[in-house]
């Protein structure tokens, strides 16, 4: 079968391998559909050994069940499903409270992260990480497993402060951002005030309900600031899906004292947090600073049930699995709007 493996740091091609024969409690999916993420061009640009190689990439997927390994139940070829990518040992403590996102045993083990991933025409996974999905497309279904469920998680742990009448800024309305705004409209009954550097982007938050659209810039505090008012209050809660040094520092200048600042996207900023910091925008007192990864498998299902309502909708741009080495090259010069979506 085909296959688009990362052979060595920073190398990207289509290979030939064999078919994988899934193993007792795995699955063989057919792939449907694969989302192009960020993390990937983080996996394509680390040093040697700290991502196995040869390993197909791919950890947003969804596909048809075609064949199932020794001792798997309640799945059989047909069966349509989406993919939790995350694979934690299941049995520390985060685990064993569902938390396999933060795993104490297993360093971001998981589906194209660990072990082979989805740019492929077959992949073998454990049938726990599947999901069904109902009547819902796969090229719908794939980038919720990440693109939704990232942005589902960060606002998870911010629900209790998503007061009705209050802001949310969200900045960077991109593969996770689109994400996060229909989200917050579904669910909650905040502002959303979304953030880019480009003016498609703007327009697609404000389709999909952003109440605001900021273009990001030398003046996007001072535009946020107009509709949030001066310091100390602020935006209730701030998700920066890029987490670049400027995204971040717009971030901690808009976020209320109390607040809630989550760090969602994984540009490699800093955020700066000391108690008196007369030469940078400090992160405010009392505000609430957290890096969410990924999501829980529970939350996985809600995103679906969301989808399934028809209030989530991936924005998608898709791709064949031969371009999917193109498709990488658009995400990382900001060409793609929404998610890029590789179909097998
Ligand atoms: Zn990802
Ligand atoms: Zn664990």
């Amino acid at each position: 079968m085909r296959a688009i493996q990362l052979t060595a740091p920073g190398t990207l091609e289509q290979v030939d391998v064999p078919t994988p024969t899934p193993g007792p409690g795995e699955v063989l999916l057919a792939m449907g559909a694969v989302g192009a993420c960020h993390s990937d061009l983080h996996i394509l640009d680390a040093p040697a050994g700290v991502f196995p190689t040869p390993m197909t990439l791919g950890h947003e997927i969804a596909g048809t069940v075609a064949e199932v390994g020794p001792g798997v139940t309640g799945w059989a070829p047909g069966d349509q499903a989406a993919v939790y990518g995350i694979i934690g040992c299941g049995r520390c403590r985060a685990c064993l409270r569902g938390l396999e996102n933060q795993c104490r045993t297993t360093p971001v083990g998981g589906i194209g992260l660990s072990r082979d991933g989805g740019l492929a025409e077959y992949v073998a996974v454990p049938a726990s990480r599947l999901l069904p999905i109902g009547t819902l497309e796969l090229v719908q279904a794939a980038p919720l497993t990440d693109a939704g469920l990232t942005p589902y998680h960060a606002i998870e742990l911010s629900r209790p402060a998503l007061r009705l009448g209050t802001h949310c800024v969200v900045i960077g309305i991109g593969g996770l951002g689109h994400m996060a705004v229909q989200i917050l409209v579904a669910t909650t009954a905040v502002h959303v005030i979304a953030v880019d550097t480009s003016p498609e982007a703007l327009a697609l938050a404000a389709r999909l309900g952003a109440h605001h659209v900021v273009q990001a810039g030398p003046d996007a505090v001072e535009q946020i600031r107009t509709i949030l008012g001066p310091p100390p209050d602020g935006a209730d809660v701030v998700l920066d899906c890029v987490g670049a040094d400027a995204t971040l520092t717009t971030a901690r200048s808009v976020v209320a004292t109390g607040g809630h600042l989550r760090l969602v996207g994984l540009a490699g900023g800093t955020l700066p947090i000391r108690p008196t910091a007369e030469d940078i925008p400090p992160v405010p007192f009392e505000a609430d600073t957290r890096m969410p990864f990924w999501g829980t498998r529970a939350e996985l299902q809600e995103v679906i049930a969301l989808a399934q309502a028809g209030v989530l909708r991936a924005d998608v741009q898709t791709f064949p699995l031969e371009q999917a080495p193109e498709a990488y090259a658009k995400l990382r010069r900001g060409e793609i709007h929404g998610r890029a979506v590789i179909v097998p």
